[in-house]
């Protein structure tokens, strides 16, 4: 198994190769195990070892080393412009977020805006957004409909996620100020797009889960313009979690420099998709590599089973369209989107509850209405081990057929 002491989710068994009756495959989470794969092969150059006598104090020698190796990704990847900007880490995108809201919302307020800064996104929207948002009920900001919120002069946060989460489409436009945008990149590497320029935003949210896969580890970073934005922003992290956890900014350093170790020539960046396979890749260090090979043929079995929406989906559950091939600065050649999620149309009116069909079906999605979207809609992650994507292909492909 990926983790060697449990099986794969519906499978038993001393070696873990029979299949449950009746069980469901749960793709509802974004949990990114299709990396497992590549840090079982590079498993010395990413291991961190964790004495006892390590920074017990609560800032002693803290966040620099994690810094530089952000830095050294992102240069590495040419996805960010860096200059002119402050770097401000936190535990995962998650926390972030919420500092974010904080933060611009409380400075509108320095600023002399009395009322409750606007905060929406354009449907389908990443649900935490809104539930995160309605749940603070905070007196400094609270959810709004995207359509109220788009031609309003009031100040309003508004999050733009490229690729987006759930359907992957690019770049919806910012509002004009005093909205503020915040540009979620947590998609935005190379195996799930093409890196067509760098980023250049005033507030662009980056985190590690979708990068290598450590999710757990909670690691989210933000690159900020405004220095005051900045400076509350630190406070907020500071009252709230003081600071991030050492072990995991240790990990975390460890685990980003095995990625731009394996990059540290333009040849290794340049070597062609074509000539790798997944395994080559991993063993040869190369994690963007291998991570857009694999996304790559999953999309491509994915389109085998339901076809290619636009042109030939005549089939019961429709996939949405993606965005079309772009030249990628990083791998320099043309790639074909391949977003972490799978947006999936229940076409008929006969379905009108999506995720009930797929759910009777033995797929358990998300459904389309907690993104702000409708119940014809369901999310599936193709982030997940490859025997739980092999389960769902077939299950579609009944569907698909049916
Ligand atoms: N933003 C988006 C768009 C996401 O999809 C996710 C994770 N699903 C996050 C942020 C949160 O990531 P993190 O693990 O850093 O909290």
């Amino acid at each position: 198994t990926g983790d060697g002491c449990e099986c794969d989710q519906c499978y038993h068994g001393l070696d873990c190769s029979e299949l449950m009756s009746n069980c469901s495959v749960d793709l509802s989470s974004g949990t990114p195990t299709l990396f497992q794969d590549y840090w079982t092969a590079n498993l010395e150059a990413s291991a961190a070892f964790i004495p006892g006598n390590f920074r017990l104090g609560y800032s002693d020698g803290n966040l620099e080393g994690l810094e530089s190796a952000v830095r050294k990704l992102h240069a590495t990847v040419g996805n960010v412009n860096m200059d002119g900007r402050q770097l401000v880490m936190s535990a995962g995108s998650t926390q972030m977020i919420f500092g974010l809201l904080y933060a611009i919302s409380a400075v509108n307020r320095e600023n002399g805006f009395q009322g409750k800064t606007a905060v929406t996104s354009a449907p389908p929207y990443y649900n935490l957004y809104s539930y995160g948002t309605k749940m603070e009920s905070s007196e400094l900001f609270e959810w709004r409909a995207y359509a109220d919120v788009i031609n309003a002069s009031a100040p309003s946060i508004n999050f733009v996620v490229s690729p987006n989460n759930p359907d992957g489409r690019l770049g919806d436009p910012e509002f004009p100020p005093p909205s503020v945008a915040i540009h979620d990149f947590a998609y935005y590497w190379p195996h799930f797009t093409a890196i067509t320029a760098e980023a250049d935003y005033d507030v662009m949210l980056f985190t590690l889960s979708k990068v290598s896969g450590h999710a757990g580890s909670r690691v989210g970073w933000v690159w900020l313009r405004d220095a005051r934005l900045a400076e509350v922003l630190r406070l907020y992290l500071m009252i709230h979690s003081i600071t991030m956890s050492h072990e995991s900014q240790y990990r975390a350093i460890k685990l980003i420099s095995a990625i731009t170790d394996g990059y540290a020539s333009a040849a290794e960046r340049t070597a062609s998709l074509t000539g790798f396979t997944p395994q080559a890749a991993a063993a040869e260090g190369r994690l963007f590599h291998f991570a857009k090979l694999v996304m790559q043929n999953r999309w491509d079995r994915l389109h085998s089973v339901l076809g290619t929406t636009g042109t030939d989906s005549q089939t019961r559950v429709t996939i949405q369209a993606l965005p079309p091939a772009a030249s990628c600065g990083f791998f320099q050649q043309t790639v074909t989107p391949s977003p972490a999620y799978a947006y999936l149309h229940c076409r008929l009116a006969t379905d009108p509850d999506c995720f009930e069909l797929l759910r009777a079906n033995g797929i358990v999605g998300r459904p389309g209405v907690v993104f702000g979207g409708d119940s014809s809609f369901v999310r599936l992650s193709l982030l997940g081990r490859e025997s739980d994507f092999v389960l769902t292909l077939e299950r579609l492909k009944t569907i698909a057929e049916s």
